[in-house]
């Protein structure tokens, strides 16, 4: 049996390896290295895989999210409402514009942020909400956008985890993940389902006006050159990521496929297990489908119920199986996050879900012996 990794970026590079090697190659010889053609085009086509109007590239998925909140004029002390289960970066920007974060419980069967404590949580004061995809599924984009409309409030899509994913809306129609709220955000940090070679982030929006006013503040507040109209930040995707990511861009919805088929794989062996609970798509289907695109497995993450998580994690490692706890500690508990207003019974299923869940070796590399060998490893442990 081949190694077991947690991510395995290998087999998708001896895949494009022509492609990426003679563009990086024409890169170093046209020293284009910064705002080169490969950039300019890899946006158009980005746009286009995502149905937006614009997109603008900058360094990182966390640049990304903190551009969209300065595009939209956030001011220090609006409240921007978001997931206590999730990355600390979506949080860390929050707070570095001096804007108030409102952390608030995820929904049990999604690990997304929950309808009814964001309506909780909102005062006269929220100025956004920002959900996050979390392991690659949308959020409730329908109920978010409802309630965002109903209260006057801008929706940023944390989408460093779902790119490539679709959410069915109540409208019939389906849209890319990212591409429902008023701007979109992600990363392309090696390990996530579309990643270059170094960092490197995006921000989507279908509004043209703030597209215009982020394209100044990634490169220092400057529409005009050296007239600097707003404070702004250095933030550019450079060309080599850029090709990297045009050579993988056509592949991502095959990349996406190669997950599902290890997630629904992964999924089928432990149905029936009474202590371990499979990841549920919600958005467009019912269970883990042939045809549905809504879940793209950025992680497949388990719920261990029987309280044996921890002594698994232990025993994975010890059977050379790599795996991950995404997230172990709320962000409501973290030190530089800690608020007089968190209680601790607003939290009951994230506090619940940092000692529950456990994430699998997921990656488009995956082999039937590989998924054999985990799914019983982790049953007969579970259950032994
Ligand atoms: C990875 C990630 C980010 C940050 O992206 P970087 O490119 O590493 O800065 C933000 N939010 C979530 C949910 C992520 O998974």
């Amino acid at each position: 049996m081949k190694k077991i990794q947690m991510v395995d970026l290998n087999g998708q590079y001896q895949e494009i390896k022509g492609q990426v090697n003679a563009s990086i190659a024409e890169i170093l010889e046209t020293s284009a290295f910064i705002n080169g053609p490969e950039v300019h085009a890899f946006q158009k086509e980005l746009e286009a895989y995502l149905g937006v109007k614009h997109v603008i590239p900058c360094a990182n998925g966390t640049d990304a999210l903190q551009i969209a909140m300065m595009g939209l004029g956030l001011k220090p002390g609006d409240e921007v409402i978001t997931a206590d289960f999730t990355f600390a970066a979506t949080v860390e920007v929050i707070a570095l514009l001096q804007l108030t974060p409102v952390l608030v419980d995820v929904d049990k069967e999604t690990f997304n942020i929950d309808i009814e404590a964001i309506k909780k949580a909102i005062t006269p004061r929220t100025k956004a909400i920002v959900p996050v995809h979390l392991f690659g599924q949308c959020a409730d984009m329908d109920a978010i956008m409802a309630l965002a409309k109903a209260h006057d409030l801008y929706v940023i899509e944390d989408n460093a985890q779902a790119i490539g994913a679709t959410y069915s809306s109540k409208d019939g129609q389906k849209y890319m993940a990212g591409s429902l709220g008023h701007v979109g955000a992600t990363s392309f940090f090696p390990s996530k389902n579309l990643g270059c070679y170094g960092d490197g982030g995006a921000i989507f929006t279908n509004d043209s006006d703030l597209a215009h006013i982020i394209r100044g503040m990634v490169n220092h507040g400057m529409y005009e050159r050296y007239h600097h109209d707003v404070v702004g930040v250095n933030s550019r995707l450079d060309s080599i990521q850029a090709a990297v990511l045009r050579a993988k861009l056509p592949k991502l919805d095959a990349y996406c496929d190669a997950r599902r088929t290890a997630a629904k794989k992964y999924s089928g062996a432990f149905q029936g297990q009474a202590h371990i609970i499979v990841p549920v798509t919600v958005n467009g289907c019912k269970g883990i489908c042939d045809t549905c695109d809504c879940h793209v497995f950025h992680q497949y993450t388990l719920r261990i119920t029987n309280g044996k998580r921890d002594a698994l994690v232990k025993h994975l490692q010890e059977k050379n199986i790599p795996c991950g706890v995404y997230y172990p500690i709320p962000l409501h508990r973290q030190k530089a996050y800690l608020d007089a207003r968190y209680k601790e019974e607003d939290f009951p299923i994230t506090n619940q879900l940092v000692q529950e869940v456990i994430s699998l070796p997921m990656h488009t590399e995956l082999d039937d012996e590989q998924i054999d060998y985990i799914t019983t490893t982790v049953i007969d442990f579970v259950n032994g």
